[in-house]
């Protein structure tokens, strides 16, 4: 461990050098399965050599220019996801809780032009929106905002999968302006809402006139086995971020919005140094491409299918193991304990996964997993959890 870097991470004792699909190499050139995807991050697996052709050739071309000129790399992207989601616009930055940020500051500017100087975001319990200030202010955890007193003002909170909650606040608050909400939590245990509970907000907020804002920084972007998870409905956010998946690793965010919304900024209000340079938009257009050249969408969306019956075959009837669920390549096994601990014991096997929420073991591989690494990650893993709990 580097005594040179602040101490924000507890990492594990592995350092990769190398990877190749679903495989990374680490410096002793031991081969590991990884489930986690940097978090959601590595749709298109390691080392993929599309990915790596265009990012070559654009960094021999262009880098970097500034958002004072035209990128036509950004003007690309914006119109590409626009038109797989049906929205209007899009601002780009680098990270997740940057395009919260911006989603954040759309919301208040929107509230602010229809004369509500105190503008409210309703945001729900176990929520995760990233680490600068206003977005751990808007996360439903206490230790994500423990310490970082005081917090951001004028977010409401309410459960999760209540959107009856979200209809009483209607009742007692006239400053309401939008709703911040994860199609499904990630950080929060892969909760999956029930089938109605968009399409409840949806309405609610067509009835209040407040936006939709979705968080699809975990969920976009093919993790679900859809382009976006609220596409698995017939809702349309008014506005919505992404960032993991987006640029397979190369850093870029993005928010983007419909109708007013996509109205709101005007020059000055909103801005970002790296935000949609070249580099980033190359990434992210060429993820989009590979992905659907490469049929990733039903990919993730079969063998998430086969992964949970699967599981759930092979876990049959253990006690300890609450519930196996989730949406494509989005997975949770929750436990009746803590188990932290698996991680560790994954690790010793040459599998790498990620505990979210104390009891809930994650599985986010990449969306490039084939048929045969999914059994075996399948055959280890339920070994491994029967052994946990035994
Ligand atoms: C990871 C995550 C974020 C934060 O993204 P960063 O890039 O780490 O800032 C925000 N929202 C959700 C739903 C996430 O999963």
């Amino acid at each position: 461990m580097s005594d040179f870097l602040m101490q924000t991470y507890a990492r594990q004792p592995l350092a990769f050098v190398r990877g190749e699909g679903v495989w990374l190499y680490d410096d002793k050139g031991d081969k590991y399965l990884d489930a986690v995807a940097g978090v959601a991050v590595n749709g298109l697996g390691h080392g993929h050599p599309k990915l790596a052709a265009a990012l070559c050739e654009q960094a021999g071309r262009l880098i970097h220019t500034s958002n004072l000129y035209r990128i036509p790399e950004q003007e690309r992207l914006a119109e590409r996801l626009c038109g797989l989601s049906g929205l209007e616009r899009a601002f780009f930055c680098n990270s997740g809780a940057e395009a919260n940020e911006a989603a954040i500051k759309i919301a208040r500017l929107h509230g602010h032009n229809k004369g509500i100087d105190n503008p409210a975001i309703v945001v729900m319990e176990k929520s995760f929106h990233g680490r600068t200030m206003a977005t751990l202010s808007a996360t439903g955890s206490r230790k994500v905002q423990a310490g970082f007193e005081p917090l951001v003002s004028g977010f409401v909170r309410v459960p999760y999968n209540d959107a009856g909650a979200v209809e009483k606040l209607a009742e007692h608050h006239n400053n309401i302006v939008a709703v911040l909400v994860e199609p499904y939590q990630g950080e929060g245990g892969v909760q999956i809402p029930e089938a109605g509970y968009l399409a409840g907000l949806r309405r609610i907020c067509d009835a209040n006139g407040w936006l939709l804002m979705l968080d699809e920084v975990q969920t976009g972007i093919g993790r679900s086995g859809k382009w976006f998870a609220f596409q698995h409905t017939a809702v349309v956010p008014d506005v919505m971020t992404l960032a993991k998946g987006l640029g397979s690793g190369v850093p870029v965010g993005a928010c983007l919005a419909r109708g007013v919304a996509a109205e709101t900024f005007t020059p000055g209000r909103h801005g970002s140094t790296f935000g949609g340079g070249p580099l980033a938009c190359t990434a992210a257009l060429t993820t989009l491409k590979v992905m659907e050249e490469d049929g990733l969408l039903g990919n993730a969306e079969a063998l998430g299918a086969y992964i949970r019956q699967d599981l759930a075959k092979r876990l049959q009837g253990v006690a300890g193991v609450v519930e196996i669920r989730g949406q494509g390549l989005l997975i949770g096994i929750e436990l009746d304990r803590p188990c932290g601990d698996l991680v560790g014991m994954a690790r010793e096997r040459h599998l790498l996964v990620n505990v979210t929420s104390d009891t809930v073991v994650r599985l986010l591989p990449p969306l490039v997993l084939k048929r045969e690494e999914a059994a075996q990650l399948c055959e280890k893993l339920a070994a491994l959890i029967r052994n946990f709990l035994a």
